[in-house]
């Protein structure tokens, strides 16, 4: 008999296809500002000037300066411009650091959001902030923080490098991999995670072969917005806890952080929720949910070890002590030991079994 389960809708707007970009205006009006301020990191400011343009007497200004998890020193740098430049809503153009501004600069004065995703991160369906001051990470959910609008324009994401295309994509999948057992998970949810897990294992290959592929793009980007959606709608667990430790406590880089980190937090749990696991295993093939996602990433040229992006062995017993200190909800219990063997073979590198 199928579980019982709440379905709590899914309350943002999406604009999805090629071109899209060009209606913003009307989306802006739609939530009836007159007045937006643009949002991006320095690399994509050009962009950013572009759209202000296609915006004509709606921009109120560029704020160009997004950075990595959200620091709050330029969060309030933000605000101020935003305060300063009479708008009302933010238009946030970029990956999950200019998607995390415009959420801090909605939570702190109501401003509406339309985001308009450039990577597959997916933040930009979920009312999820993480923030940074002082070196500390800190993440909040709240209905103000999920952004009104999203609009995926397949033709930004052509520039997407090779090397972000693939981490990303393993940032996305992971969303996908814990929606698969989250204890408030609902049909539909995972409905859209098996068809993102298909999509992601046909596109990225053929991203890999030719970065400007328009159909394999679109691909990946409709499977984006699956696990963005999987991610605003259900809890997290160890992977996500994981991350959050390596990229808060040791700086890693976000993305290559979920990409190494997902093959062994996966067949971590698949010895407790086997079942729940098999679309993975379905998907890509390998025989086990962890191994057929390791030999998935291997094959696309994803990073497998978290040597490979500087984490010293010492530093194993340290994370592991972080990660267990406070409790959450997780399908198999988390002990100090076996955590810290999960870290080992992510440290290594090793296939998991
Ligand atoms: P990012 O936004 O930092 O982008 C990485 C770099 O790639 C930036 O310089 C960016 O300008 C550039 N870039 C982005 N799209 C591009 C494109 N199409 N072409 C060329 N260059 C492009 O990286 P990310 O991995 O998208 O986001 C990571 C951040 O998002 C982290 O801070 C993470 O915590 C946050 N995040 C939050 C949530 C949430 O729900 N709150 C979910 C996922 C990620």
């Amino acid at each position: 008999m199928m579980q019982s389960f709440i379905f709590p809708g899914l309350t943002t707007r999406v604009v999805f296809g090629s071109g899209t970009t060009a209606r913003a205006g009307d989306e802006v009006r739609r939530l009836g500002h007159d007045k937006v301020l643009v949002l991006s990191t320095p690399h994509q400011q050009a962009d950013a000037e572009r759209l202000a343009a296609t915006l004509g007497e709606l921009s109120a200004g560029i704020f160009a300066g997004a950075v990595m998890h959200t620091p709050l020193d330029v969060t309030q740098k933000a605000v101020d411009a935003f305060r300063s430049s009479g708008a009302t809503a933010v238009v946030s153009l970029g990956g999950g650091s200019t998607t995390g501004l415009g959420k801090a600069i909605a939570v702190r004065t109501g401003a509406d959001q339309v985001v308009i995703p450039t990577t597959y991160a997916g933040s930009e369906m979920t009312d999820i902030l993480g923030e940074t001051a002082a070196g500390e990470k800190t993440t909040r959910r709240s209905p103000d923080i999920r952004p009104e609008t999203v609009i995926y324009d397949v033709d930004l994401t052509l520039s997407l490098p090779v090397g972000l295309t693939v981490t990303s994509a393993m940032n996305a999948i992971a969303h996908a991999m814990e929606a698969f057992y989250a204890p408030d998970r609902n049909p539909v949810i995972v409905l859209m995670c098996k068809d993102a897990l298909a999509a992601f294992h046909k596109g990225i290959p053929a991203l890999i072969a030719d970065p400007h592929d328009r159909t394999a793009r679109a691909e990946a980007l409709y499977a984006a917005w699956c696990c963005s959606a999987a991610l605003g709608s259900v809890q997290m667990a160890l992977h996500h806890k994981l991350a959050h430790v390596f990229g808060g406590s040791f700086d890693t880089p976000h993305a290559e952080t979920h990409a190494i980190l997902l093959p062994y937090t996966t067949a971590f749990n698949e010895q407790a929720v086997p079942d729940l696991l098999a679309p993975i295993a379905d998907a890509f093939g390998g025989g086990t949910a962890g191994g057929g996602i390791w030999d998935f990433a291997r094959s696309v040229g994803s990073p497998l070890s978290l040597r490979a992006i500087g984490i010293q062995e010492a530093d194993l017993d340290r994370a592991t002590a972080i990660a267990v200190k406070n409790a959450y909800a997780n399908p198999r219990p988390i002990d100090p030991g076996s955590l810290r063997e999960l870290l080992q073979a992510a440290w290594e590198g090793r296939r998991p079994g």
